[in-house]
């Protein structure tokens, strides 16, 4: 049906119920720009019906045979990066450059995937006991899910189903409904590739789409991204059903800034990952932890930076900053600036009231700072999710340190600092999963992985990188000999090495 968003299920486009669905905006003109089907019990049990199918053979496909399959998607999406940018910013709002950067990092993934017939590679023990062997090998877990965020509506689907789907699961995505056209691109794509009917599902659709996904007995385990309350329901509800479960949450992630810092480089950095995709990102720093030495002069510097962000569509090369993703989000960034002025805290940089020519219904904000930030306001607490940069005086390194471990959140960090010594107490003692050091969004390579601690993940496992295969295998050791080897005889004891 012209203007909706289908879902894709058996390699084909399923369209829901006309009554069911949700619109999407052009956040730049608040125009409507289609409308999304919210998938229900029939479209969720026929992707997981298509998904087991598909199942059986896949599993038995050979990885290497897996692989071609991606190598060929990798070349797809290379050639179609563009018109995969231009979807990310016409529904999410964020530059075309950004939009691309997001899509190439998820590529990267699909690369990293390409290898799985190497990172597939099990163990190995000859005459563990006499003429007794061992070895070990990773098989894949079913059918899996995954439910994605509105803030990198490519990139994060391609963190988790190139990893799941080389490890010979089928998947079942469930984009955000507030930009989910990516998504059939991505499962068309696939199909183009190679990819059997049913290996990749898309459901599109709402809380309660995923409730349904929660609670299916044929799903084995669900990759989750998003916000913090949601990332914990989620995995509370599907462990209870015995699933396997990674829940990523929300983010408040702090740049603690030394008195010996280049000052320069650490206002590049902070104006680039604070006010980024206007501050849309789980990697975002919105808070800077400024040595009170240090502070003054900081604070100096930022101040014309953000006055002076280009704001605009994210279609404008020169931009550098689009609008939030909603009015409703709007209205929350902008209840938490003046929350953050009657907690007393001093608002240097006002962002509110920006108003395009042209653009008079976009979600538009500029970049606000907030100067004595004190840790009990909501302000410091609460992730905001958009262009407000607060910064925090401490008297000392120490206190520092101390403030970012007690924040219940732990995505990223980072310190600016020449000195090695202080860099390197820095990486060992902070209690955040990924760190930088003179890097301000440390955002790990896909052969590395991704994933916070404290509230900012729920599970054992990050996504992508070794740990992307760990989570969509599970480990099975085989202790095996012949009948024609050394016999004993019934053992009645634990068999021990003497
Ligand atoms: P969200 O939690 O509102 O939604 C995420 C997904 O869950 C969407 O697909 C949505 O449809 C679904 N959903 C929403 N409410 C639900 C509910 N009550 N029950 C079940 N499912 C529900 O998040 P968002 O606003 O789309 O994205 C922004 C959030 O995601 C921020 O908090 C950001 O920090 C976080 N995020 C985290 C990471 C990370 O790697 N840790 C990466 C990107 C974004």
């Amino acid at each position: 049906m012209p203007g909706y968003i289908s879902h894709y299920i058996n390699g084909k486009l399923v369209q829901g119920r006309p009554d069911h669905t949700s619109a999407i905006y052009n956040p730049a003109t608040g125009e409507e720009l289609r409308k999304v089907f919210l998938a229900g019990s029939s479209e969720v049990n026929q992707a997981v019906a298509s998904a087991t199918t598909a199942l059986q053979s896949w599993s038995q496909t050979p990885a290497l045979q897996r692989a071609r399959i991606l190598f060929r998607f990798k070349a797809i999406l290379e050639a179609n990066l563009d018109k995969l940018a231009a979807i990310v910013t016409e529904e999410h709002g964020k530059t075309l450059s950004d939009a691309k950067g997001s899509c190439m990092r998820g590529l990267e993934v699909v690369e990293f995937a390409c290898g799985i017939p190497h990172l597939l590679k099990g163990e190995f023990s000859e005459n563990v006991g006499k003429g007794i062997d061992s070895w070990a090998i990773r098989q894949p877990l079913g059918v899996c899910a995954g439910i994605t965020p509105f803030n990198f509506p490519v990139m994060i689907g391609l963190w988790m189903f190139p990893m799941a789907i080389a490890c010979g699961n089928t998947f079942i995505l469930k984009p955000s409904e507030r930009d989910p056209s990516a998504s059939l691109m991505l499962a068309q794509w696939m199909k183009e590739a190679g990819l059997p009917d049913g290996v990749l599902n898309v459901v599109q659709g709402d809380k309660n789409t995923v409730d349904l996904l929660l609670n299916h007995p044929g799903i084995a385990a669900i990759s989750f991204v998003g916000s913090t309350a949601v990332a914990q329901s989620i995995y509370t509800k599907a462990s209870s059903t015995y699933k396997r479960v990674q829940a990523l949450g929300g983010a408040k992630n702090h740049m603690l800034v030394m008195p010996d810092a280049d000052l320069d480089m650490v206002v590049d950095s902070l104006i680039g990952s604070a006010y980024g995709s206007a501050g849309e990102r789980c990697m975002a720093i919105s808070v800077a932890v400024a040595i009170d030495k240090v502070a003054d002069k900081l604070v100096e510097k930022l101040a014309p930076r953000v006055r002076s962000l280009k704001i605009g569509p994210g279609t404008d090369p020169d931009v550098e900053m689009g609008p939030l993703i909603s009015g409703q989000h709007h209205q929350k960034v902008t209840s938490y600036i003046e929350g953050g002025i009657k907690e007393g805290a001093k608002l240097v940089v006002d962002g509110r009231g920006v108003k395009l020519q042209g653009y008079e219904k976009g979600y538009f904000m500029g970049g606000s700072l907030f100067d004595h930030v004190q840790p009990h306001m909501r302000l410091y607490q609460d992730e905001i999710f958009g262009p407000v940069l607060a910064v925090v005086r401490v008297p000392s390194y120490e206190q520092g340190v101390e403030l970012i471990n007690n924040h219940p959140y732990g995505n990223g960090t980072a310190i600016f600092t020449r000195d090695g010594d202080t860099a390197r107490d820095f990486a060992n003692r902070i209690k955040i999963g990924m760190v930088g050091i003179n890097v301000p969004i440390p955002v790990p390579m896909a052969f590395h992985s991704f994933g916070g601690w404290k509230q900012s993940l729920y599970g054992d496992h990050h996504m992508h990188g070794m740990e992307g295969v760990r989570f969509y295998t599970k480990l099975k050791t085989m202790t095996g000999r012949w009948p024609t080897g050394i016999r004993q005889g019934a053992d009645f004891n634990i068999p021990t090495l003497r």
